[in-house]
């Protein structure tokens, strides 16, 4: 155990909200990568314990803090990491895991937190800022992307099967973006495999370009195999209104805004880093569009650690979302894209099928 830990001063607070930080996911990591966490959580102090620990050493002491097993909690037994962290887990996330079951130990190194502006922890620096965002630096397949759609290679590809169905809403403001934590047993079908939805999540602008233009939001659906692999489904959201609108003298017949948005943002929690579930309902069919045409391209994660090989599908069509629901979405977060990355010499897909 690495107790008493030393800390000067000046890194406490850093410490104290890097630790906060590990309780957040990561916008695009499935719930699998809290796998690690959930384990290191799981045995000796708590970050919750060490938080305590230091802010009493904070309030009482002067000079360097000192934590000593005896300021932590006693009788806190190591338990085991729970089965369906390691069942969703990766073999190398499992590994990982088991690696990470140890006394809880803080790496100071690790002080700067990623963001989306510019400065130490921005974009150009998140694979400068631990190990395992390497992949956000030196990766060759790293989302977002421009898709130029006269370069897409046009395909009669099989359309994604979406096979969702209602879930009690569970929603986190994980101090990067809204995201919604979906209930087992909705899926979608890919080239003949099936990856079950784990979460959705918005950012603004839209990361992925189409010719250029970005659109004002996207969602992100996240999606696993059962084997590890993952997949993502962007919606791109825009405020212009679908061409059916039918045009009156008096101006355009009122456009609603997106249902299941408006039901997301009455239920935003008032707490960063706070899962609320408000026993409401929630059906992720109503962010889909009416066209199924998607381009394809293999990518990543668009947050640290920027992790390759994942297969995405952006949907050709947007939904409609109301202006209002984009302004209510840039009072929290006003911009949270990350640039887009080369394409080097990916191919893009373009389904031909609608
Ligand atoms: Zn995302």
């Amino acid at each position: 155990m690495k107790i008493p830990i030393q800390l000067p001063r000046s890194l406490l607070v850093i410490a104290l909200s890097c630790m906060m930080v590990n309780s957040a996911l990561a916008n695009d990591a499935p719930a699998a990568a809290s796998a690690k966490p959930k384990a290191a959580a799981a045995s000796g102090p708590s970050d919750d314990d060490l938080s305590k620990a230091l802010l009493n050493k904070i309030n009482k002491g002067s000079g360097d803090i000192v934590i000593r097993t005896s300021d932590l909690p006693a009788g806190k037994p190591p338990t085991q990491v729970k089965p369906e962290a390691k069942a969703e887990a990766k073999p190398k996330e499992a590994k990982e895991a088991k690696a990470a079951a140890k006394p809880v130990e803080i790496e100071l190194t690790e002080v700067i937190q990623w963001s989306y502006m510019d400065g130490p922890g921005g974009p150009e620096n998140w694979g400068n800022l631990s190990k395992e965002n390497l992949a956000c630096m030196k990766g060759k397949n790293q989302s977002p992307i421009n898709i130029n759609v006269d370069r897409a290679v046009k395909a009669q590809m099989t359309p994604l099967e979406f096979l969702y169905r209602p879930s009690p809403l569970s929603i986190v403001d994980n101090g990067y973006t809204v995201m919604v934590n979906y209930g087992e047993g909705s899926n979608v079908i890919a080239e003949g495999r099936q990856y079950r939805l784990v979460e959705f999540h918005f950012h603004k602008p839209s990361e992925e370009a189409i010719n250029g233009e970005r659109t004002d939001m996207v969602a992100h659906l996240v999606h696993q195999h059962h084997d590890g692999d993952l997949l993502e489904v962007s919606i791109l959201m825009t405020t212009k209104p679908p061409a059916t609108t039918r045009r009156y003298l008096w101006g355009n017949e009122e456009v609603k805004g997106n249902a299941l948005i408006q039901t997301l943002w009455n239920h935003v929690p008032l707490v960063k880093g706070k899962v609320e579930t408000p026993g409401v309902t929630i059906d992720v069919n109503q962010l889909l569009p009416a066209n199924r045409g998607y381009f394809t391209y293999m990518g990543s994660l668009s947050t640290p650690p920027c992790t390759e090989n994942v297969l995405r599908y952006v949907m050709k069509t947007p939904i409609y979302v109301s202006e209002e629901q984009v302004k209510n979405f840039d009072r929290i977060y006003p911009m949270n894209a990350r640039p887009l990355q080369p394409k080097g010499d990916r191919i893009v897909k373009e389904s031909t099928s609608k």
